[in-house]
């Protein structure tokens, strides 16, 4: 398969030139394309309009899974923090 050129913004560093293979489509929700800037290496997405998802598909532009950004690492370490917390009072209760 040919990797078409294409350009996409990156919030800091501006325009960028990409391939196709270095673009992920997340069709889950809003459809947005990902990718990591060549420059800054930050990860960027931006939404697609419907009606060019499939323009990306047929230039070869692989889907990939959503990214699990709803909750983060830290959100998740602290709701287990909190689980931890609630299992003790529950033990402690045991005891007593
Ligand atoms: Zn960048």
């Amino acid at each position: 398969m040919s990797h078409s050129i294409v350009r996409a913004t990156c919030p800091s560093c501006g325009d960028v030139v990409l391939t196709t293979d270095d673009l992920g489509l997340d069709l889950h929700d809003t459809p947005r394309f990902l990718f990591a800037c060549p420059r800054c290496h930050d990860h960027v997405s931006h939404e697609v309009p419907a009606g060019i998802v499939h323009v990306l598909q047929a230039a070869g532009v692989h889907q990939v899974e959503a990214v699990p950004s709803v909750i983060s690492d830290e959100a998740l370490a602290d709701f287990l923090a909190d689980f931890d917390r609630g299992d003790c009072v529950d033990q402690l209760r045991r005891l007593a």
